[in-house]
């Protein structure tokens, strides 16, 4: 298994702008937001449909599974987008149109990496059923494995159609992220863990994130800053001395990913080239 994992890691990583630092600014990737909705409150969180701010949980709108399928039809004729993923607004397996969309896509642009983020609630009912439809990565989000500190990430979940707060809700949210990661990293799916880095609550507890996650099959990590919004609005946002700080530590466990300057949930484009990274708003409604 790890002979095989390691092949199809070369294999997806060589064209993949997320999981390859000298791909960044040479191949695309394009999201389709198709996932509006969210299972989890996370405090720095405020998702919007706007067309100006950059950051993750933002779109300029919500397609549906047919117009995502032509908007890739019309990105990939623009230019060379090797990655197609499901990066929100909301969480990728909190909406059905995600396994819908990645069905159709199968059939229309098989050659494509297929990819998702997803805050890891949902992972361990859906792995398999994300192996089948061929997802080559996943990114899941983990910003503490402790529920002391998670506890004070996250305001509630909502799982199985109840709403958990405090501890018994991080205890769940904790347990699925690290069993889903182990599950889908079994299945043969390729694994980054992002963690946002909040100065004074995680940032000397990521390194304890890499050394579990590594554990349960986790291929690369990302260390993101916090973009103080919503309730963690007050915290500072981290230094670039802090984030590299945490990078280095996390770097002797597993291997970090540095290029990421957190895009949005419609960007395309190549993400590493100012000048061919875009998202939807950018263009006029006329050209879809
Ligand atoms: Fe926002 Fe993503 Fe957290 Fe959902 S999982 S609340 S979309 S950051
Ligand atoms: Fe990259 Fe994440 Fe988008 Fe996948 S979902 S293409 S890893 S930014
Ligand atoms: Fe993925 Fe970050 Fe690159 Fe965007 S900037 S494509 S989120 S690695």
């Amino acid at each position: 298994m790890e002979e095989l994992k390691g092949s199809r890691f070369a294999h997806v990583t060589k064209a993949h702008p997320c999981f390859n630092e000298k791909m960044h600014d040479k191949v695309g990737r394009a999201h389709v937001p198709i996932a509006p909705k969210c299972n989890i409150y996370c405090n720095f969180c405020t998702r919007d449909i706007n067309q100006d701010e950059i950051r993750p949980g933002v779109a300029s709108c919500v397609m549906d599974t047919d117009d995502a399928i032509e908007h890739v039809e019309n990105v990939t004729k623009e230019g060379p987008i090797a990655v197609v993923g499901v990066a929100g607004p909301g969480d990728s397996l909190a909406n059905e149109a995600t396994f819908e969309f990645f069905e159709k896509l199968g059939k229309t642009n098989p050659d494509l990496i297929k990819c998702m983020s997803t805050n890891g609630l949902l992972l361990p009912d859906y792995a398999e059923r994300i192996a089948e439809l061929g997802v080559n990565t996943v990114t899941v989000t983990v910003n503490a494995v402790d529920p002391e500190i998670a506890k004070d990430i996250y305001t509630f979940i909502n799982y199985n159609g109840k709403i958990y707060k405090g501890k018994e809700a991080v205890e769940i949210l904790i347990k699925n992220q690290l069993e889903g990661i182990e599950k889908l990293s079994n299945l043969g799916v390729i694994i980054k863990v992002n963690s946002v880095l909040i100065p004074g609550l995680n940032d000397e507890h990521i390194v304890e994130i890499a050394k579990e996650v590594k554990k349960r099959g986790a291929s690369l990590m990302n260390v993101l800053p916090l973009i103080p919004l919503n309730k963690m609005k007050d915290y500072p946002r981290p230094t670039c001395a802090e984030i590299e700080k945490v990078r280095d530590e996390v770097e002797e466990i597993l291997p970090v990913f540095r290029a990421c300057t957190q895009c949005r949930a419609d960007a395309y484009g190549i993400p590493g080239k100012k000048s061919e990274d875009k998202h939807l708003g950018m263009t006029p409604a006329s050209h879809y």
